[in-house]
């Protein structure tokens, strides 16, 4: 095994392949293989009552679990990483180790709409204030900071609506105020947002997109900085929200390829995403790296790069004719989730649930996923869907 001074000098994709593995603890077998087990047998009785051993009982951790959350840590630039059984479990672990009856949390009216249900439902039975606020708000957050405020919570891109956020100016103001930020940076992931060097306390990654890359895992990470690393770790202990052995090695297993998946992902969706915007049918892309983007500018300051998920509004038509175009469609199949090797598209409509932000986009909204077919294939299948478009209108 490498030492962490070693480490510290790589690029991240050195350190993509290197972290949390040490194949001397393995008989040399490059990865740590799978260990399922609840029971650890301590060799006497002082060492079972002193806890002496490295594992002590499945829920507190196994070898496979450990090689994950120590990759995770260090690629994350975090204090420590948790694993839990999806990404949901991961932002709700999050928000439960900072918040207790009585506090009052920020939320940002563009986040991932189950997170906004936990905090309806949950957080509110706990005696927890959820008061959502315009994801453009930056430092301006100043003015929704009571001295109950223990978190701002952030998501860059927005889920759907992808407006980047100023997430270290929000960071900067609520420190001041004494209280952490939170972010789901599922997106990006920290190869193209770190989140600790930007000012994020605890982050958030649903490994069931990028880590997995293949759309047959679910499974959540948190990471945490000096500051809130302590109160995670602990809250993580008191309620045991253990990952299964498989979706953990699968993860791992994916995140030794993921830079290069996400590099991949990141052309591919840019080739995409410039070929929609010269399309008649589409009013306007919503992608990171395009000035058309809300927050297109936090972008460019603090982010290394784009992935494959992006939206596009499309030029007013009535709902039969998107479904007219969806539903024929052959490479793109229409699901949740995103972050695997094959294409995806959802219709959405944001307007319903927002209470902070008016959305009013001016037509149907659509999210594409894209995968890794020749994007000449992908575009011929969309023009024949625009086609379908025109025609029923
Ligand atoms: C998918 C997703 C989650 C939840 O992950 P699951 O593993 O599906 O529970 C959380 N946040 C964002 C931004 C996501 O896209």
């Amino acid at each position: 095994m490498t030492d962490a001074a070693d480490r510290s000098r790589w690029a991240e994709r050195t350190r993509m392949v290197h972290a949390g593995r040490d194949p001397s603890e393995q008989f040399g077998f490059v990865n740590t293989p799978i260990y399922r087990g609840s029971t650890v047998l301590a060799p006497t009785m002082e060492d079972l009552l002193g806890r002496t051993g490295r594992f002590t009982y499945g829920t507190r951790g196994t070898p496979t679990t450990e090689a994950l959350e120590e990759a995770w840590t260090e690629l994350s630039g975090a204090a420590g990483s948790v694993l839990v059984p999806s990404g949901l479990a991961a932002v709700t672990l999050a928000l439960m180790s900072c918040l207790k009856a009585g506090d009052h949390l920020l939320m940002t009216d563009s986040v991932y709409r189950p997170t906004r249900h936990f905090c309806a439902t949950v957080l509110r039975n706990f005696g927890v204030e959820t008061e959502y606020y315009d994801p453009m708000i930056g430092r301006g957050i100043a003015a929704l900071i009571r001295p109950n405020t223990k978190v701002v919570f952030t998501e860059a891109p927005g889920s759907q609506s992808f407006e980047i956020q100023d997430v270290p100016g929000i960071a900067e103001v609520a420190h001041a105020a004494g209280a952490l930020v939170i972010m789901d940076n599922t997106w990006a992931t920290p190869f193209f947002f770190p989140p600790h060097e930007r000012g994020v306390d605890i982050a958030i990654e649903a490994g069931t997109k990028y880590l997995g890359g293949h759309s047959d895992l679910l499974l959540g990470l948190v990471s945490a900085n000096e500051r809130a690393w302590p109160k995670l770790r602990e809250t993580f202990d008191a309620m045991a929200p253990c990952a299964g052995p498989e979706d953990v090695f699968l993860a791992l297993r994916g995140m030794r390829t993921m830079f290069l998946r996400l590099k991949e992902a990141e052309r591919q969706a840019l080739d995409m995403a410039h070929w929609f915007a010269g399309r008649p049918e589409v009013k306007r892309v919503l992608h990171p790296a395009f000035p058309s983007c809300p927050g297109h500018e936090f972008w460019k300051r603090d982010f290394k790069g784009s992935s494959g998920l992006f939206s596009v509004i499309l030029e007013p038509a009535p709902e039969k004719a998107v479904a007219a175009m969806l539903d024929g469609l052959k490479l793109f199949g229409m699901g949740y989730s995103w972050g695997g090797f094959e294409s995806l598209v959802i219709p959405f409509d944001c307007a319903s649930y927002r209470t902070a932000t008016a959305w009013a986009p001016g037509g149907a909204a659509l999210r594409f996923q894209i995968g890794f077919e020749d994007t000449a294939d992908l575009k011929a299948d969309l023009e024949q869907g625009f086609a379908r478009l025109r025609a029923a209108c």
